[in-house]
């Protein structure tokens, strides 16, 4: 891993020079219809079951109101996901890393025939999602840790022939619950042990992040290599961002490129950003010299993000998001080290 310069795939190691354009939070199958909301009542009729034209723009506005949007492992997910990454590697993707961990129904053999069909190389997670996904919330920080450390060092428990390349999505509330807590410290502990990347998903409160941070870090986990994701719905004023990124030193992670929607059904306080405005944040971290610590993703998770079902698909990053930060005076090289380099070095130094 660290000192060798190789990641584990679902097929293998394979050398970190080879990984090319890399999304860093997707989920390729899981469940999540835990967070199902009840739509507005006036609206209920347009929240049939069916994704269709007729519908689609309201399952935008709300996408979490429609059981059939959140089944994202059903056969016809799977046809549409793998049809999506076939697309993402003809636009120029290299690597996608798999965020489904337990408590959200991770698929490996699913990953594999993925990989194997499309060529894109598919990093699995292990660790814990949020609490109200666990079906026995009473392990043991012991028991999280010697999972966590053998799905990295010998093989999943699941399917025992193939290792997960990294910790994570690691899920937390807000408040923290004991559970998350727990899961959070063992996770810095295995961390120290293989100095493995890791990723965590916040609590909808902009206290969350640094939450987790000081959690993981007194618990002895290397910020440097720990993602924070989601930080495009969790932390939104420019200072505030500097300001956690400079006391954090974990990667900034903005990763839901593609939800182009004002109103967030999961936190409808927050003014969820647009693409433009992800960007302009991610200028605001490259004006600061922090560039090397960003990183893009879309974290698809519903049916109606995949293009066969009217969404953006995994190749909406290189088609569009790119185009507009040249626009917006990146370099070439900024986005490369945006999306082949610093995924590199978190996977992998
Ligand atoms: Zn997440």
């Amino acid at each position: 891993m660290s000192a060798s310069g190789y990641v584990e795939t679902v097929l293998g190691k394979r050398d970190a020079n080879q990984l090319g354009r890399t999304l860093t939070h997707e989920h390729l199958s899981l469940t999540f219809t835990t967070f199902y909301v009840q739509p507005p009542s006036h609206l209920k009729r347009f929240f049939n079951g069916k994704i269709e034209l007729q519908n689609v723009g309201m399952l935008r506005q709300y996408p979490y109101s429609d059981l059939y949007n959140l089944v994202y492992n059903d056969q016809c997910t799977k046809d549409a996901v793998l049809e999506d990454v076939k697309l993402y590697k003809e636009f120029g993707g290299g690597t996608i890393v798999e965020n489904s961990n337990h408590g959200l129904q991770r698929n490996i053999p699913f990953m594999r025939k993925v990989s194997e069909t499309t060529g894109i190389n598919i990093i699995a997670g292990t660790g814990y999602y949020v609490n109200a996904t666990q079906t026995n919330q009473d392990l043991s920080k012991e028991e999280m840790y010697n999972v966590m450390l053998k799905e990295m060092t010998i093989g999943c428990e699941d399917y025992p022939d193939v290792k997960t390349g990294f910790i994570g999505e690691v899920g937390s509330a807000w408040p923290i619950t004991p559970f998350e807590k727990r899961a959070i410290q063992a996770t810095a502990e295995v961390q120290q042990q293989l100095k493995c990347p890791v990723s965590f998903h916040p609590g909808r409160n902009p206290a969350a992040p640094s939450e987790i941070m000081r959690i993981y870090q007194e618990a002895g986990g290397d910020a440097r290599k720990a993602i924070l994701s989601h930080l495009d719905r969790t932390i939104l004023s420019p200072e505030d961002l500097s300001e956690f990124a400079d006391d954090a030193k974990c990667y900034c992670q903005f990763d839901l490129f593609g939800s182009e929607c004002s109103f967030y059904q999961l936190s409808p306080s927050v003014d969820m950003f647009s693409d433009a405005q992800r960007i302009d944040r991610v200028k605001h971290l490259r004006d600061e010299q922090r560039l090397d610590r960003v990183l893009l993703s879309h974290d698809i998770h519903t049916k109606h993000r995949l293009i066969k079902f009217g969404g953006h698909g995994f190749s909406h990053i290189l088609n569009n998001v790119v185009p507009k930060m040249r626009l917006k005076d990146f370099t070439s090289e900024e986005i490369d080290t945006l999306i082949i380099h610093n995924p590199r070095t978190w996977l992998t130094s």
